[in-house]
């Protein structure tokens, strides 16, 4: 069997777009348009939409990166229903929650489409009844939860009998993210997707996540057979509003208020904990808002009536744990609180990523407070069922989350995107973000830091051959000591800490600054569990150190009109000082 690719050379260089055009010399052409209208009643394709489902017919490997509400399920929907493809037979769907799968069902049944799943809720009498019709290539669709693939003999062997008697059309792994440890969501049942390339030769794959940064991809391209296309766009939503507002002792106040002023229209917030849900939706509750708790303490019939009672809109707000949203459809939600920082950056842009789905203005809220970000840290490190590389893991993603919150200059939007190795102009965002609000009519200092990025190179240059990540690499600028730093004995280095006094998330800007100007570049390797993107010098880095380029980053010139989001002294005002001197 092939081996694993270990980078994603070659890879990448594959997403720019086919054009639509493509698809109209093909032999199927016309019926995918046909049932686009008459079946779905859409009239036209989305960005990539028609990429994949010419690549998936034409019996290839196909990747799909597409933000939340982008049109994934179409993808793999309507190939499903094409008779005139290469491919013959009934598509596999593997999809990592019930009640996902119970949507999509449901709705493709509406569409007279012939559609079933098979996961552990159902009796076993209905079970081998759709896995009999399923052998007999009576289904357009079939829905399968992970962990009947990778456990139960009887659908192994139906499968394999699909196999052999040649219809089986193709195999789908919607949530892909789940299959990497580095992605937010990681299932272990998805591990047994990475072979099922090799289970069914010849059978063509298709993965489609919504988050996807470079270490998860490469986690997910591993699913299909080698160099599959990978159709990716960008992640912007252009129609979301970002703000990050200082988590108060009345922040349930605050909210009963913003809610109040969205009226009767959807909105969702996140909680941190079970117990924060329910008190958080009852005190909503009696400032007047439509409001019920959901989280995976409930009852099964009561979560999916909280689902629906929201869904329908009989309920405005529904506070939740993470539990809720995944793969949910409701187009009209115009805000998403969440009430405590997420843990990291992917679940962050999931959950706010269900606000907005109609392409509408929404706006999406974050309450913060630095105390509360190091109780968070110190409950991942102290998990004792979980492993030590990572517990340091999510510990480096939150640190993310928490360095996202307190920079309060740059772009909300050129960060989040940062985080998916997407380079975004500030310009674009319009000022639709509270720091590019907050920026405007400020009068920013553009300061020289040519000298301290030097420093970086440095930095780089003196530690060699060893593998750091940006993260590791901002510890040492900063004098940060951590495991990592003491094992490898860098705080010996004698730039250890060289840039301390500007501040955590100046280096952090600095460094980032740098990748997206190739003075750094960031390339991903495969260790031996996971992939994980380290950065090393980049094309530009000779350029800066003889003087043929200049760095130059903004800050805002006094912290009168703005406060920093935590409350405490802005790290960019006294970054921002030091400068004018
Ligand atoms: P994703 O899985 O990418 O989050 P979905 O597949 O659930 O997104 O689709 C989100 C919404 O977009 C659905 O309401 C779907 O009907 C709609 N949609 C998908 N493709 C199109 C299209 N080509 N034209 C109009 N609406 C579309
Ligand atoms: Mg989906
Ligand atoms: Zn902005």
């Amino acid at each position: 069997s092939p081996q694993p690719s270990d980078s994603l050379q070659g890879i990448t260089s594959q997403t720019q777009s086919l054009s639509g055009a493509v698809m109209s010399s093909k032999g199927w052409y016309k019926e995918v348009i046909q049932i686009l209208h008459a079946k779905f009643g859409l009239n036209s394709f989305r960005p990539n939409q028609a990429e994949a489902i010419n690549e998936t017919l034409s019996g290839q490997d196909v990747v799909v990166l597409m933000p939340t509400g982008g049109g994934k399920s179409l993808c793999y929907q309507l190939p499903a229903l094409v008779k005139s493809g290469t491919t013959k037979g009934t598509t596999i769907v593997i999809s990592p929650l019930i009640s996902l799968m119970e949507d999509q069902v449901y709705h493709l049944k509406n569409l007279n489409i012939k559609a079933e799943m098979v996961n552990s809720k159902l009796d076993a009498d209905t079970r081998s009844e759709v896995i009999s019709t399923l052998v007999k290539g009576e289904l357009e669709l079939v829905y399968i939860s992970p962990e009947m693939l990778s456990i139960s003999r009887v659908m192994q062997m139906a499968l394999q009998t699909m196999y052999d008697k040649h219809i089986l059309a193709r195999i789908v792994i919607d949530e892909a993210h789940c299959v990497s440890a580095w992605g937010h969501d990681f299932r272990p049942d998805y591990m047994a997707l990475t072979k099922v390339k090799n289970d069914y030769p010849g059978i063509p794959i298709m993965a489609l996540t919504a988050t996807a940064n470079n270490q998860v991809l490469l986690d997910i391209v591993n699913c299909a057979r080698p160099n599959p296309l990978v159709l990716k766009q960008s992640f912007n939503r252009t129609n979301l509003l970002y703000e990050v507002r200082k988590k108060g002792p009345k922040v349930v106040n605050e909210i009963a208020e913003i809610c109040l002023n969205y009226g009767g229209k959807s909105g969702i917030i996140y909680c941190r904990s079970k117990k924060d849900c329910e008190t958080t939706a009852e005190k909503l509750r009696s400032h007047g808002v439509s409001a019920e708790h959901y989280h995976a303490g409930l009852d099964s019939e009561t979560r999916s009536k909280v689902q629906k009672n929201w869904q329908e809109s009989r309920t405005h707000v529904v506070c939740a744990t993470i539990a809720f949203g995944m793969g949910i459809d409701k187009p009209d939600v115009r805000y998403v609180i969440h009430m405590s920082m997420p843990q990291n950056m992917e679940g962050y842009y999931q959950e706010t990523g269900r606000a907005g789905r109609d392409g509408r203005m929404s706006k999406v809220y974050l309450f913060y407070k630095f105390g509360e970000y190091l109780n968070i840290r110190r409950m991942i490190l102290e998990e004792q069922e979980v492993q030590r590389d990572i517990r340091e893991h999510k510990a480096s993603l939150l640190l993310k989350v928490m360095q996202y919150c307190e920079n309060t200059v740059d772009c909300r939007r050129k960060q989040v995107l940062q985080y998916f190795n997407e380079t975004f102009d500030s310009r674009l965002c319009e000022m639709k973000c509270d720091n590019c609000v907050a920026m405007r009519g400020q009068t920013v200092v553009c300061q020289d830091v040519t000298e301290l990025a030097k420093d970086v190179v440095r930095i780089l240059e003196s530690i060699g051959m060893d593998r750091v990540t940006d993260q590791q690499c901002i510890d040492i600028l900063s004098g940060r000591m951590t495991t990592r730093t003491r094992e490898s004995n860098y705080n010996k280095l004698k730039l250890f800490g060289c840039l301390s006094s500007y501040g955590l998330t100046f280096v952090e800007r600095l460094v980032h600054d740098l990748l997206s100007q190739d003075v750094l570049e960031d390339y991903t390797k495969r260790n031996s569990r996971f992939a994980q993107t380290y950065i090393r010098q980049g094309k530009k880095a000779s350029n800066l150190m003889h003087d043929k380029m200049r760095i130059k980053m903004n800050f805002p010139k006094s912290n009168e009109t703005r406060k920093a989001s935590n409350g405490r002294k802005s790290k960019e005002y006294s970054t921002a000082k030091r400068f004018r001197n």
